[in-house]
């Protein structure tokens, strides 16, 4: 039986009995999941953290941050459970806890056996009136959760630089926590710096003038630890709008104020799609190009790195992608990694859906088309275990969950409910569903249940045909995923094909106006590699070895190490020594270690490279240089 939807391509409902006998209907039992966080050794169910204070020296010259942090704990009736904390790398100077928050009394404490992902347990006795526990430790020069850098890899090349990247399990590593996105808390701090230096917090009260040496900051909504986040550099601040604005090195803070001048605008067509901004201030830091990541949604002080800057907003969407996990993520988190969809699937959809409002149907197509491009290669290349919404991490690192099937499959489900059920209705279910489960950490059970009681039984002939567990539970996309064209591409691979057949030069094609993602789409579509010459007219006509922009440059330099393109070889190493995002290292470093002569080349620049990057890149190539 064929059931046409608009917009859709038709779904055969016996191929989908066929996978999953309880497929097509809306009612059938949802596989169990235990929601038990397995990349955590804290029990919360026992003894839950509520809030945490931190007083923290940042010692630059030891690169370590030293001092205590005091939890508020909460115990489930009747358990007189220790308190377990996820720690990597800290050393323990005194554990003391107290009934009353003033008076302290020394207990002891003690470490588990140090596992290569999770770290180590501390377990720490309570007392049956114990409230707060205050611990007294250090961090590790190599902390995975922080990066130290000294002047020359800072824009101003002056001062020092620190900024954490707690995302994914990295929070454990710079403080002694509950370090699961299930556990939920407010945090307070007091951060002592160099007197020159700023620090900022993902919380209120950011400083933006007067350098004191001492900063105090208070986050009053509770969130989960991979949303801690601390920065101190030689940082200025201008204003956007009222309630937004930019944090950057002086060299970089006027380029970067312009480049996000569109803040305002998106947040507030965000607001008017899916309900308020709960957070107060909306701020950005520009990071440092060894930044690992486009982004980082830390709470009221998105971390973005310096690479976005094109200078004509064309890459502006990464911020946008945080800025939607204001909403998805922030608000309604995924309770374990295995969820993780739940923050990215939806920020993808949200930023695709501000994108449009914003600067046009066109843009948003493009990026739908490239997402959905970009899936299908990174799905030809995982296992199928990996395809799923729900991921099975069992004995494997957190870090395994950044696939782009969070990202990219969550984003095309979610376009597929959009499409079958309508806008409006979609819409009210998001604004619903927000604030239903607003500062909750969930599962990916709990969302489809809610998602078939609140959306799917409106229309119970239309729910048969979104196939919830073919979407969340196995491999590859349902037969009826959302199909995606642009009309902008599809102008791109006319004048793409023009060269190709040599019925025109480079310098001849009709490229006025194109953005990065037509730019981008132009050299994908070139396949197989052209030879060296062409390579060589292309780069001619359209200064491709000479490109500011970072997605560009990753583009071509990967067509460069293909074609063994010496000219521009030079740019790669520099590109390479300079640029710290894990997506382009990642392909880049891949492809030379396959290329003829590559691999030598490979470990020469990663020698002069690796200081600079975030210990988490560092952990990816390496693992690609040593094969
Ligand atoms: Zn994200």
């Amino acid at each position: 039986m064929m059931r046409p939807l608009r917009g859709v391509i038709a779904v055969s409902v016996g191929a989908c009995l066929a996978l999953l006998s309880s497929c097509s209907s809306p009612d059938a039992p949802l596989p169990e999941e235990s929601g038990r966080d397995i990349h955590t050794f804290s029990e919360p169910e026992k003894v839950r953290v509520k809030h945490i204070d931190l007083d923290l020296d940042a010692l630059f010259d030891r690169k370590i941050l030293k001092g205590t942090a005091t939890l508020t704990v909460e115990k489930a009736a009747s358990s007189n459970a220790p308190l377990i904390l996820d720690s990597r790398d800290l050393s323990i100077e005194k554990v003391e806890v107290s009934s009353d928050g003033s008076k302290f009394t020394a207990t002891t404490f003690e470490f588990g056996k140090p596992d290569p992902f999770l770290g180590s347990a501390l377990t720490i006795p309570l007392a049956a009136d114990s409230r707060q526990v205050r611990v007294q430790y250090a961090t590790s020069p190599n902390a995975s959760g922080l990066q130290w850098l000294d002047p020359p890899q800072t824009a101003g090349k002056r001062m020092p630089f620190l900024y954490t990247q707690s995302q994914a399990i990295h929070a454990r590593s710079w403080i002694p926590l509950q370090d699961t996105p299930g556990v939920r808390f407010t945090y307070t701090a007091r951060v002592r710096t160099p007197k020159n230096l700023l620090a900022i917090m993902s919380a209120e009260d950011n400083p933006i003038g007067l350098r004191t040496g001492e900063y105090a900051f208070r986050m009053p909504l509770p969130v989960p630890s991979y949303l801690l986040a601390l920065a101190i550099g030689d940082l200025t601040f201008q204003s956007v709008s009222r309630r937004t604005g930019v944090y950057a090195e002086k060299p970089v803070i006027a380029e970067a104020a312009k480049e996000f001048e569109d803040t305002e605008k998106m947040l507030t067509a965000a607001e008017e799609l899916f309900g308020p901004y709960r957070w107060g201030r909306y701020d950005i830091l520009v990071a440092p190009p060894s930044f690992p990541l486009g982004g980082m949604e830390n709470p009221r002080l998105t971390f973005v790195t310096s690479a976005v800057i094109a200078g004509d907003k064309s890459l502006v969407s990464q911020l946008t992608h945080e800025m939607a996990h204001s909403w998805s993520g922030n608000v309604v988190t995924y309770a374990t990694w295995s969820d993780f969809w739940l923050s990215e699937g939806f920020t993808v959809y949200i930023e695709r859906r501000i994108i449009e409002r914003v600067y046009g149907l066109e843009r948003a197509e493009m990026q739908w088309a490239t997402g959905r491009q970009d899936l299908e290669a990174e799905m030809a290349r995982l296992s199928s275990k990996d395809q799923m919404l729900r991921l099975d991490l069992r004995g494997r690192d957190a870090e395994a969950a950044f696939t782009l099937v969070p990202f990219e499959k969550g984003a095309l489900f979610l376009l597929s409910l959009e499409q079958a059920f309508g806008r409006n209705a979609f819409d009210a279910f998001l604004r619903g569903y927000f604030d239903y489960f607003a500062f909750q950490s969930i599962t990916t059970r709990q969302f489809l249940e809610y998602l078939r009681a609140n959306l799917l039984s409106q229309r119970p002939e239309l729910a048969a045909q979104i196939q919830i567990e073919k979407w969340a539970y196995q491999p590859g996309l349902p037969s009826n995923a959302p199909q995606l064209r642009s009309a902008a591409f599809l102008k791109v691979e006319q004048q793409a094909a023009l060269w190709l057949q040599g019925k025109a030069t480079a310098s001849e094609l009709d490229t006025e106006g194109w953005n990065t993602q037509q730019w981008i789409h132009f050299l994908r579509y070139l396949t197989p590699v052209p030879d060296a010459d062409k390579m060589r007219e292309l780069d001619e006509a359209f200064g491709f070895t000479k490109s500011g922009n970072a997605e560009i440059s990753g583009q071509w330099l990967l067509k460069v190490i293909r074609r063994g393109y010496e000219p521009a070889y030079p740019r790669l190493e520099q590109f390479l020594t300079t640029e710290g995002g894990r997506r382009y290292l990642r392909p880049l470093y891949e492809e030379l270690m396959k290329a003829p002569g590559g691999r030598a080349r490979a470990r020469a620049i990663y020698a002069k490279a690796r200081p600079m990057y975030h210990p988490t890149a560092r952990a990816v190539v390496d693992e690609i240089v040593k094969k």
